[in-house]
């Protein structure tokens, strides 16, 4: 049967823009859809504008410090419009930039919501195609609770426009994207309240790093309400928000953010119609090639959740597509993937957490480092970093590293080589330090 095209991608963010990209250098004739913006989250709503937020937040403690290194600076003020805009600026010339790689690579970029109209066929807008494979990389979307007055609340997809910065927050969750804003807001002014449901930040993380983060933030004037669920969220005559909490008392704001997790995009594409049985939270099942069961329809990404990550999407994206298009066939190993919190100061992890690796190893030993950089002490900034190895007792083997400081992630990437490919202990030894720098505590663990 002659196909429209060889592949059509729905989702013009990390994980299609590679994977289509890829197929097209293979020689496939290929089409990409896009309800909204080329990039996806990670360049429209997330990593990148995210990061450039952090980075602009931080001026606040820079400045700060630098009095103690001798410079005077008169008159400093922020402006949330200017840094709104220029992240935004940059976002127009990222997105660009994705196209234009998208045409280099001639993948024909079709504007507007495809679906799935039938075995091999898509729909988009009132136009149908066929294609010999499909792929879905629609990613995810913020979470938002099921409570009445939800919708007063904001995700992250609005927290880049807003008009202006809010005098009060409250940030709902504490995980990645609540730790992060937690942090931003904080720097630029705003009084931020975590309100977490359980008695912990973080869950999953290495507990010694998360309770660091957490006796920071409360240094730095960031409130928490532990064991608190939101109950109702009312508008005020004033046009502050109110917060009414299962059992507690109710908390009074002028921004609420939803950062409770993220959900598939897979609703409306006509996944159940072709018998794909999506898990109870919309994620598409896939193998770990990306198939779906459906041998013409695959899946990669945020839209799988399989790890909510834009590296991994992408490689996933890529594999799927020199499997399809390229005769070479890989799978992406999910296992002992780095990440960060970019938090104030960020976090970042590799491999198992100390709980982690005694539940599997048993014998496990640990190395720590707690100590105040160099930059926080003449500054008098009374923040110390945390460094923690997790080694297998019986083999020496790196089974973890985990950090809380500033330049953790830059730092943990270069570590993060190590314990992939299981270097030992001994062998972090013998490296030696590179002095004076953060990263030396690292090879001085005994
Ligand atoms: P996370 O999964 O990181 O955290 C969700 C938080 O919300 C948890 O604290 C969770 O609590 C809480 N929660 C979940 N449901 C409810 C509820 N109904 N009521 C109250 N609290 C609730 O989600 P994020 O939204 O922060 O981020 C989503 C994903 O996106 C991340 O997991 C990550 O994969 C990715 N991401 C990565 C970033 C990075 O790499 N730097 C940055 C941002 C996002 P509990 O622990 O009790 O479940």
């Amino acid at each position: 049967m002659a196909f429209d095209y060889e592949y059509f991608v729905i989702g013009a963010g990390s994980g299609g823009v590679r994977s289509s990209r890829i197929a097209s250098a293979h020689g496939a004739k290929v089409a990409i859809a896009e309800e909204y913006r080329v990039g996806g989250t990670c360049v429209v709503r997330g990593c990148v504008p995210k990061k450039l937020l952090v980075i602009g937040a931080h001026f606040a403690e820079d400045l700060e410090d630098a009095e103690r290194y001798g410079w005077k600076i008169e008159g400093k003020s922020f402006n949330w419009p200017t840094l709104r805009d220029n992240v935004l600026a940059d976002v127009d010339r990222l997105t660009a930039a994705y196209q234009s790689t998208l045409d280099s690579h001639k993948v024909e970029t079709i504007l507007g919501r495809a679906t799935l109209a039938g075995p091999n066929r898509v729909r988009v807008d009132d136009r149908e195609v066929t294609a010999r494979h499909i792929l879905v990389a629609t990613g995810a979307r913020p979470q938002v609770p099921d409570i009445p007055g939800a919708e007063l609340g904001i995700t992250s997809n609005e927290i880049f426009h807003l008009e202006s910065l809010p005098k009060r927050a409250i940030i709902c969750g504490a995980g990645y994207i609540a730790n992060e804003f937690a942090g931003i807001l904080n720097e630029l002014g705003v009084e931020v309240t975590l309100v977490v449901r359980s008695d912990t930040l973080l869950r999953g993380w290495d507990r010694s790093l998360a309770d660091r983060l957490m006796a920071i933030s409360t240094e730095k004037g960031i409130q928490f309400r532990f064991n608190t669920q939101p109950e109702k969220l009312e508008k005020q005559a004033d046009g502050s928000l109110l917060m009414h909490c299962k059992g507690g008392k109710a908390l009074e704001t002028d921004l609420l953010l939803w950062a409770v997790g993220r959900v598939p995009n897979s609703a409306g594409l006509g996944l159940e119609e072709l018998g794909v049985e999506l898990a109870d939270n919309g994620a598409i099942p896939v193998d770990a090639a990306s198939h779906t069961a459906l041998p013409w329809l695959h899946a990669v990404g945020d839209v799988t959740d399989r790890l909510q990550l834009t590296p991994i999407a992408i490689r996933e994206g890529h594999a799927l597509a020199d499997k399809l298009f390229g005769s070479k066939e890989w799978t992406v190993d999910h296992d002992c993937v780095p990440s960060a919190v970019f938090s104030h100061p960020p976090l970042a992890s590799v491999g198992l957490t100390e709980a982690q690796a005694r539940n599997q190893h048993g014998n496990v030993k640990i190395f720590t480092s707690d100590f105040r950089p160099m930059k926080s002490v003449l500054a008098g900034r009374n923040e110390r970093c945390l460094y923690k190895l997790v080694v297998d007792g019986a083999t020496d083997r790196l089974l973890g590293a985990h950090m809380i400081g500033p330049d953790s992630p830059e730092i943990l990437q270069a570590l993060a080589i190590a314990v992939k490919a299981g270097l030992t202990k001994a062998q972090v030894d013998q490296t030696v330090a590179l002095h004076p720098s953060m990263a030396e505590e690292l090879v001085l663990m005994r």
